[in-house]
């Protein structure tokens, strides 16, 4: 079978290389480990924004018709008030898209808003859209974490490309991951691993720095039937997933307390290669929070191409074809294929433990 994206694949790429070089500049820029954990929010706006423009102009370049659902949108960098950050962002993306050649002029700071701004799309099932998070993990991104830079190609509902982008994540996955906040101030070697995934050719590693590297093929470990041995992925923000829960899903599997918690889409990437084995987001409360595309497009196909199943708590497949949410969903589990219904069941009756059984339906 021919692979019909290629085009699609190396501007992708392309682009998330750009803005992981922004992003890695905004975070090595932060002064000292207090910049970030005061409440000024202001470095990884400039990144998220910076990293939008980048992408959403090189997609365009190549793509014109195409239509993006991202993230962010301008209004915090316009008028007089956005006019700090405005600058800072426009430095960082004329300077970015100089250097990678893709202009000869810099973008004034009407076409760079109005860059950002291309990324407004409402997705749905009829067009063909790309979906972006310029930082995803803004938390880990300010801790010296996980993030990631997730860029994916929806077609009629369905993610056909996943290019996610993780420079803080070893390239080589024996090379233990950096604690928290040990990259800032010392240079780490080895770190910045870029995921690319096309439906039905597979699921690739490459270095995000070696633009002459070729993509290696990255596989989930073979659990053999069974989740003894197997290590889980959560989130580190006790609000985006609930901690107990994953907890005793493991427990019911006979899994060890075998856990990572990170920030990010990293948790896919990491499973896809056989880091850790499952992804548990178990909704926390009642529920009501929507999971948004552009958080689990690219990791989700990532996850099916390298071996993996991936749903919402009752087993549906996530629908991407529903707008900037998945509606129709909630909360994420991935697993390998053969072993994807054991855990399914493990969800259920966790959740009927707790009272919560209701959260199975379809919101
Ligand atoms: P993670 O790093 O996996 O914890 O996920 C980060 C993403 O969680 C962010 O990009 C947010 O869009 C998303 N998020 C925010 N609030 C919630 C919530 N209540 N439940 C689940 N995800 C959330
Ligand atoms: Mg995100």
């Amino acid at each position: 079978m021919n692979n019909h994206l290629l085009d699609e694949q190396r501007v992708a790429i392309q682009a998330v290389r750009v803005a992981c070089s922004i992003t890695t500049k905004v975070f090595q820029t932060l002064t000292s480990a207090e910049s970030v954990t005061k409440k000024d929010k202001s470095p990884v706006t400039i990144g998220d924004f910076s990293a939008q423009a980048a992408v959403n102009h090189i997609l365009l370049k190549h793509f014109p018709g195409d239509k993006i659902v991202g993230e962010e949108d301008s209004h915090d960098l316009q008028g007089e008030q956005g006019a700090p950050n405005r600058h800072k962002v426009s430095q960082l993306v004329n300077e970015a898209l100089q250097a990678s050649r893709y202009i000869d002029a810099p973008l004034s700071d009407d076409q760079l808003l109005q860059t950002i701004d291309d990324g407004v799309f409402e997705g749905g099932s009829d067009a063909r859209f790309w979906t972006l998070d310029p930082i995803d993990g803004t938390k880990g991104f300010l801790r010296g974490g996980q993030y990631a830079v997730c860029l994916a190609l929806i077609d009629k509902g369905r993610v056909e490309l996943g290019v996610m982008g993780c420079p803080n994540l070893p390239r080589d996955k024996s090379q233990p991951k950096p604690k928290d906040g040990e990259i800032r101030g010392s240079k780490m070697e080895g770190l910045g691993a870029l995921f690319v995934a096309v439906r039905g050719h597979g699921a690739y590693a490459v270095p995000i720095d070696d633009e002459q590297a070729e993509l290696v093929p990255v596989r989930m470990r073979d659990l053999q039937g069974s989740f003894k041995g197997a290590a889980f992925c959560e989130s580190v923000e006790a609000s985006h997933s609930s901690l107990g829960t994953n907890a005793r899903i493991a427990q019911i599997l006979g899994m060890s307390d075998n856990h990572v918690r990170m920030d990010s889409q990293a948790k896919y990437a990491s499973i896809s290669r056989g880091d850790g084995d499952v992804y548990l987001r178990l909704p926390v409360g009642v529920g009501t929070y929507r999971e948004k595309i552009w958080d689990h497009a690219a990791g989700a196909l990532l996850v099916e191409e390298a071996g993996g199943r991936v749903s919402d708590i009752a087993g549906r497949p996530l629908n991407f074809g529903l707008g900037r949410t998945l509606a129709a969903n909630r909360g994420v589990i991935a697993c390998q294929t053969p072993m994807h219904a054991k855990l399914v069941d493990a969800v259920a009756q966790a959740l009927k433990e707790e009272g919560r059984a209701a959260l199975l339906a379809e919101p």
